[in-house]
């Protein structure tokens, strides 16, 4: 299970191990947490107690440090596995529910027509449709989106990156995902 990193101000940066989140409380860089402890790590013997070392790991932890706020302007990098979660493995022009690999990348408005590569002119479709639609736009092939393409905020790029995210992560995460998005439908 891994761990959600934050920066102090709560902004999501990054999904960790276990591991990588006790180095993070081993050199003090850890300035809160969310959630219960759900991994101990146990470290060395202490020389002068005798006790030995052990680490609690939190689902969430805030690293200190300065915010930095590029990450925070750019829109997610748009990868396939992000795109069709989404689009929860729906085609846009069938409605059918397919697994991974009868998916693709759909450009609304084709590469070769001046389409940009983007969450907005990217929907998720099955290869039947891409197919069909070709190199044209859905009007000239006279095909409709059944739902529409946007651009996931910071947070909902975590839910769409995350393996297998506990409920605890999933709170936090959602409850700054804004309604309109498809994870709340
Ligand atoms: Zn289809």
């Amino acid at each position: 299970m891994d761990v959600l990193q934050l920066d102090v101000s709560g902004r999501p940066q990054a999904w960790i191990s276990p591991r990588e989140a006790a180095l993070l409380y081993a050199s003090d860089a850890v300035a809160w947490t969310l959630g219960d402890a759900f991994h101990v790590l146990r470290g060395g013997i202490q020389r002068t107690t005798g006790i030995q070392s052990r680490i609690a790991v939190h689902p969430i932890v805030a690293v200190r440090g300065a915010v930095p706020t590029r990450a925070w302007r750019q829109a997610p990098a748009l990868t396939n596995p992000k795109l069709f979660a989404r689009d929860r493995s729906v085609c846009a022009y069938c409605g059918g529910h397919f697994h991974f690999e009868e998916l693709t990348r759909e450009h609304i408005v084709p590469v070769s027509r001046g389409g940009h590569d983007t969450w907005m002119n990217c929907i998720t479709a099955c290869r039947a449709c891409n197919g069909r639609k070709g190199n044209r736009v859905p009007e000239e092939a006279r095909m409709s989106l059944l739902y529409l393409p946007y651009v996931p905020n910071l947070h909902e790029d975590m839910i769409l990156r995350g393996r297998r995210i506990f409920a605890d992560q999933m709170d936090f995460l959602l409850a700054s995902v804004p309604r309109s998005s498809r994870l709340h439908g």
